[in-house]
């Protein structure tokens, strides 16, 4: 996707995209997750279980964010956001409040879920929250095995469950995903039925590459991943 674009153009397009979202309401989950719940007309937008929007987040840049979920008749859309720091979209987002208003795309990419899959490993980190909160809902309603596996930073270790997901394990963001040997020794790798299963791994592209590769190696289940974000590059 382009995570930049002259200020002219991003005009242009917004102006044919139509009018844009309002904040309806903001609370932080933890001082660096916080939750947003958006207005507007969304009634032309393409909704699909873990699609990510683009917004944008100043004059020239745009960055994705996955929707969490959404109500088509009362117009409203909701996101969970890592406030990092580190770039323009973590500084704009944090200073969002009740009423601004703000360029979003209609949701689309790769459809993590299906529902003839008996098993899930979910993987990722403060990105992936949104991710996981908007899968929960299928994955228990259509009666899967699942779990997730977060890497949080120790002030998010409580996220997961402030924000009502189950069957997670949340480790510290030390390097553990970055180490081949760890992930091979995994409970989940230990545990009858689950060399089956879907992969879906977000979240730090580092991370996301070592799982895959155990996994690949191993050929166990079926992978399905996006890196999210980069050390030191702008804008995936
Ligand atoms: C399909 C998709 C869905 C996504 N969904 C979400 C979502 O729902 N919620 C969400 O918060 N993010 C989500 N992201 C990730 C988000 O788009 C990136 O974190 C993005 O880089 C943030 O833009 P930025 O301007 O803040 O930082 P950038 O300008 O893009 O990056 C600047 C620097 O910040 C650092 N950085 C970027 N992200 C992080 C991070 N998370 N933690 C620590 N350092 C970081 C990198 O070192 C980078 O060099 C998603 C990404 C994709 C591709």
């Amino acid at each position: 996707m382009i995570s930049r674009m002259p200020k002219w153009v991003g005009d242009w397009l917004e102006s044919a995209a139509g009018p844009r979202l309002t904040v309806l309401e903001a609370a932080y989950i933890t001082p660096t997750i916080k939750k947003i719940r958006f207005q507007g007309d969304i009634s032309k937008m393409n909704f699909l279980i873990g699609g990510a929007s683009v917004i944008r987040v100043s004059d020239t840049d745009y960055r994705n964010y996955t929707v969490v979920c959404q109500d088509i008749e009362k117009g409203i859309l909701e996101i969970i956001f890592h406030i990092h720091g580190n770039g323009v979209g973590s500084r704009y987002i944090d200073t969002l409040k009740t009423s601004d208003e703000l360029y979003i795309s209609s949701p689309r990419g790769r459809a993590p879920y299906d529902p003839k899959v008996k098993r899930y490993l979910i993987y990722g980190d403060e990105t992936s929250l949104g991710l996981a909160c908007s899968l929960l809902p299928f994955l228990k309603k259509n009666e899967h095995h699942f779990h997730f596996y977060f890497e949080l930073d120790e002030a998010n270790k409580n996220a997961p469950r402030l924000l009502g997901l189950e069957n997670f394990t949340a480790f510290p963001k030390n390097g553990l995903f970055n180490n081949e040997k760890w992930i091979k020794d995994l409970p989940v790798f230990q545990v009858a039925g689950w060399q089956a299963a879907n992969f879906v791994l977000t979240g730090n592209a580092t991370s996301v590459q070592t799982f895959r590769k155990v996994l690949k190696n191993a050929t166990i289940g079926k992978v399905i991943a996006q890196g999210y974000w980069l050390e030191g590059k702008k804008g995936l």
